[in-house]
């Protein structure tokens, strides 16, 4: 019997993002609605950027009411010119804009057969989870340079698809994509004094496995850590990226995963079955 081990709260945090502007993509729910709790949590006034506006506005309005400051706007990270109002909008309402979490992506159904793989889910989940995150990075780099004392950030959300096959292909090869992206930005604005880093989630315990109640089981009993993720432990790592205790890390890629891509437990257990024999 595994002890199931705490997962970082939403409550009882400091305030080290007191004056800063956030801006999370996706942010109506899942990982990117607990970064946004976290960082309101510590005192950060955040925009709620996503396509689901209602969802957006529903969760801005719970954060309202729990003492944090929050707004709302639709933005579809496909959609350049929602993306550059979207930024206008947080530098508008915060007067600074300082860390920014691309966070909204496209996961599409593969093909099993890789001879009918479909090209629209390519295009959909390149421009969404690869292009979308160059889009409101584009926009958002001229004010995360701007900020004071040099503590802008961008914290992009991988995968661990970006680093193993774990199915998926077109969403896998845009993930990938965004640690390469995280490299290049990291280097375009380290001048600036801007830093760019990527947060790897393994399975996560959100909305998008709505349903999945029994898969999330069997993932929990892969996992060397004994459960699934839950988006506190990402909205954790990301804060930590975007904070001062971050200050000489940029360009790297961090892997929040249970211990997933350690080792394949599989191939160990199947090898020593036949040591056994
Ligand atoms: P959810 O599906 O629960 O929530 C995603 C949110 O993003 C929804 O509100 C969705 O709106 C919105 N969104 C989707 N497309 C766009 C778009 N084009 N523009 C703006 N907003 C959009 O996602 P998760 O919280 O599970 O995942 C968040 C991130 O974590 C993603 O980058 C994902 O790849 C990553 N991740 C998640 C894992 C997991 O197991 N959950 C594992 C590894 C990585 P709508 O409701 O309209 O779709």
């Amino acid at each position: 019997m595994v002890t199931q081990p705490e997962t970082p709260q939403e409550s009882g945090f400091g305030s080290r993002f007191g004056t800063y502007g956030v801006m999370v993509t996706g942010g109506a729910r899942g990982i990117g609605e607990a970064t946004a709790r976290r960082f309101a949590a510590e005192g950060a006034a955040v925009l709620l950027a996503d396509r689901d506006v209602e969802g957006a506005r529903r969760t801005a309005a719970a954060i309202r009411a729990d003492g944090g400051r929050a707004e709302a706007v639709a933005c579809d990270v496909a959609d350049r010119t929602a993306v550059d109002a979207a930024v206008a909008h947080a530098v508008a309402a915060f007067g600074t804009l300082d860390v920014l979490v691309n966070n909204a992506y496209s996961c599409s159904n593969h093909s099993d057969d890789f001879s009918e793989e479909p090209d629209e889910n390519w295009l959909v989940d390149l421009d969404v989870t690869l292009t979308g995150a160059m889009r409101c990075s584009r926009a958002a780099l001229p004010h995360l340079a701007a900020a004071p004392d040099r503590r802008g950030a961008i914290v992009n959300i991988g995968s661990v698809n970006g680093l193993s096959y774990f199915g998926n292909h077109s969403y896998s090869a845009a993930k990938a994509g965004l640690i390469s992206l995280t490299r290049t930005l990291a280097m375009h604005a380290a001048r600036s004094g801007v830093r760019v880093n990527l947060v790897a989630p393994g399975t996560i315990r959100t909305p998008a496995w709505a349903g999945r109640e029994s898969t999330l089981e069997t993932a929990a009993g892969l996992y060397p850590l004994g459960r699934v993720g839950e988006p506190a432990d990402i909205a954790a790592a990301v804060t930590f990226l975007a904070s001062r205790d971050a200050s000489w890390i940029t360009g790297v890629t961090l892997p929040v995963e249970g211990g997933i891509l350690s080792g394949n437990q599989g191939f160990m257990d199947a090898l020593a079955a036949e040591f056994a024999d």
